[in-house]
């Protein structure tokens, strides 16, 4: 197939070049990252767009997927399929896919798991909104990108699905690394606490796939100084997104409340911005119970 690939980042790169790897000719195209080795670079979005079979975007918020979707899609070949991974809100997801469909185009919103170890290892989980023949367009690419995919419904319900993953995603971070300070403040060695929370009921993605403390479990951003990953400040981004959905169907989400705020504060006023998300755990470290 051919494929255009637009937004080079921390995901995007590897996902792209996995499609590669698989026998794909990937045209790509980002304002800054660099082309992984095997993509051919275009000069703008519309370059890496025209032609294309699928084009596959991988993105930092609802805003840039809507300009970047104003100047793809008049573009793109009727039939193709225009796949967004970024995660973005549920509102920006609908207008792309309706403006898609407009213009002859398939459209899938596809949200991922698994972060940048995932993208690398093409295990990613992809979940999706949008009809049966989005979809079915789209899974052999995401069989290669990921492990697992699953359709959630129609143009939108991959976002929703992705915002609720990560407000629990948000809460047990927090949670993981406050209680990491907790246990130091009590004497208790790191290790000890991974071995034991990791087997017991406190376990988590976040305790065991993506352990905040440096030197202990599995290879982290935290053995990486907390350089992201999966940045602090798209954390902020997808709580938002958590609470702003929340608000619009009037559901009590009092945990991802809470976790926005702290994220909110660690991000614009304790130097969180910049550093992985994982990096909470410093921040707990430098602080008592004020
Ligand atoms: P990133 O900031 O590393 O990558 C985004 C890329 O988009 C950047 O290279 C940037 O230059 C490029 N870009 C911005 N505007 C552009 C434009 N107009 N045209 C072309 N390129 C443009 O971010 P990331 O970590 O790769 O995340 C991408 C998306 O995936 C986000 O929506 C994020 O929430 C989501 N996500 C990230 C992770 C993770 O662990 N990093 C996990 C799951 C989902």
């Amino acid at each position: 197939m051919k494929i255009g690939f637009i937004g080079l980042g921390n995901m995007g790169a590897p996902m792209a070049a996995n499609l590669v790897a698989a026998g794909h000719e990937v045209t790509g195209f980002d304002l800054a990252a660099p082309c992984p080795e095997g993509v051919t670079a275009a000069a703008s979005a519309a370059d890496a767009a025209r032609g294309a079979d699928v084009v596959v975007t991988m993105l930092p918020n609802g805003a840039i997927l809507r300009a970047v979707a104003d100047e793809i899609v008049p573009v793109m070949d009727k039939g193709a399929a225009f796949v967004d991974c970024s995660t973005v809100d549920v509102e920006s997801a609908r207008e792309v896919a309706q403006m898609a469909e407009a213009s002859g185009l398939l459209a899938v919103d596809a949200p991922v798991s698994g972060g940048i170890g995932g993208a690398a290892s093409g295990t990613l989980t992809f979940m999706a909104g949008g009809s049966e023949e989005a979809f079915a367009k789209a899974l052999p690419l995401f069989e290669i990108m990921g492990q697992k995919a699953v359709h959630c419904g129609e143009a939108g319900a991959g976002q929703s699905a992705k915002i609720c993953n990560n407000m629990i995603l948000g809460v047990t971070m927090i949670a993981t690394c406050e209680a990491f300070a907790l246990a130091d403040k009590l004497g208790l060695d790191r290790q000890k606490m991974f071995d034991v929370v990791s087997t017991s009921s406190g376990s988590s993605w976040t305790m065991n796939a993506y352990c905040p403390a440096p030197g202990v479990g599995p290879k982290s951003p935290a053995d990486n100084g907390y350089k992201p990953g999966f940045a602090s400040e798209l954390m902020l981004k997808d709580l938002g997104l958590s609470q702003e959905a929340a608000e619009a169907v009037d559901a009590d989400t009092p945990m991802g409340r809470a976790a926005l705020e702290l994220y909110r504060r660690f991000v614009e006023a304790e130097g969180g911005r910049g550093t992985d998300f994982s990096a909470m755990l410093p921040r707990f470290e430098t602080r008592g119970r004020s």
